[in-house]
């Protein structure tokens, strides 16, 4: 097995690393991942200026491809040629932060996982709950239960159109509780306008606030991690609201 390893954090994350490495467990790995942070970029395409790929380094020495693209770029770059042996599987993250409920759209982890299945590849994210305050983070027990995630998937099966959502909680090798197949949940986010003015006296803004939350609802990601659970959620990427449809064909067009 062929494995892409890519991610949103930029080559150099650690996240990334122990995913790599954990992954050479399972297969031969290939990395291709952006030269900087692309949190929360969403799912790019770029189409307006060429994009660059060069050679570098992991930091356990290993070669390693790098691009000025977004997650999703690196991801299209390497399934479109720039990886030359065949890819079976695209692995992305693993992320410091959980991608939970509508965290999807937002996140550069998932949204590399997406551009996989988009291009006929199976796709899975990986994202560790870390706590709010921490300090350096120990990717170690989630890599390893990745690895685990992505054998049991690729030995089961699973539908071509569909990302697995990995989350995995912040824990020591036999603490996890179980794996559950879970829904997306309900983030609660806690955005907040910070407007400021800058040196000239033009205003600016970032959009701030707090941390988000989530709704613990069992059978949901959220859900899942409070209970000590790593969450697998399948993704789809039809986003087509079905329970809509009838509603808005009666909709009267004269
Ligand atoms: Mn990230």
């Amino acid at each position: 097995m062929h494995i892409l390893v890519t991610n949103d954090d930029g080559v150099t994350a650690p996240g990334l690393l122990a995913l790599a490495q954990e992954m050479r467990t399972l297969g031969r790995v290939t990395v291709l991942a952006p030269d900087r942070n692309w949190s929360a970029s969403g799912h790019v395409k770029t189409m307006e200026r060429p994009l660059r790929v060069r050679e570098t380094k992991l930091a356990d020495g290993t070669p390693a491809l790098t691009s000025d693209g977004a997650p999703s770029d690196c991801v299209a770059l390497a399934l479109l040629g720039v990886v030359k042996e065949p890819v079976d599987l695209v692995v992305s993250g693993i992320n410091p932060n959980a991608n939970l409920g509508h965290d999807v759209t937002y996140s550069g982890t998932v949204t590399a996982a997406m551009e996989a299945v988009i291009a006929g590849v199976s796709g899975i994210a990986f994202s560790l709950d870390s706590p709010e305050k921490h300090g350096e983070l120990d990717y170690g027990p989630a890599a390893r239960m990745a690895a685990k995630v992505a054998a049991r998937a690729v030995k089961e099966g699973w539908p071509g159109n569909v990302v697995l959502n990995v989350n995995i909680p912040y824990m020591k090798d036999g603490e996890f509780k179980g794996v559950m197949i879970t829904r997306q949940g309900l983030r609660v986010y806690r955005d907040e306008l910070v407007a400021r003015q800058d040196p000239r006296g033009r205003n600016y803004y970032w959009i701030g606030g707090e941390v988000p939350t989530g709704v613990n609802e069992q059978g949901t990601d959220f859900g899942a991690l409070a209970a000590g659970y790593v969450s697998v959620t399948p993704l789809q990427l039809d986003l087509t609201a079905y329970n809509a449809i009838d509603t808005l064909q009666q909709w009267k067009w004269d």
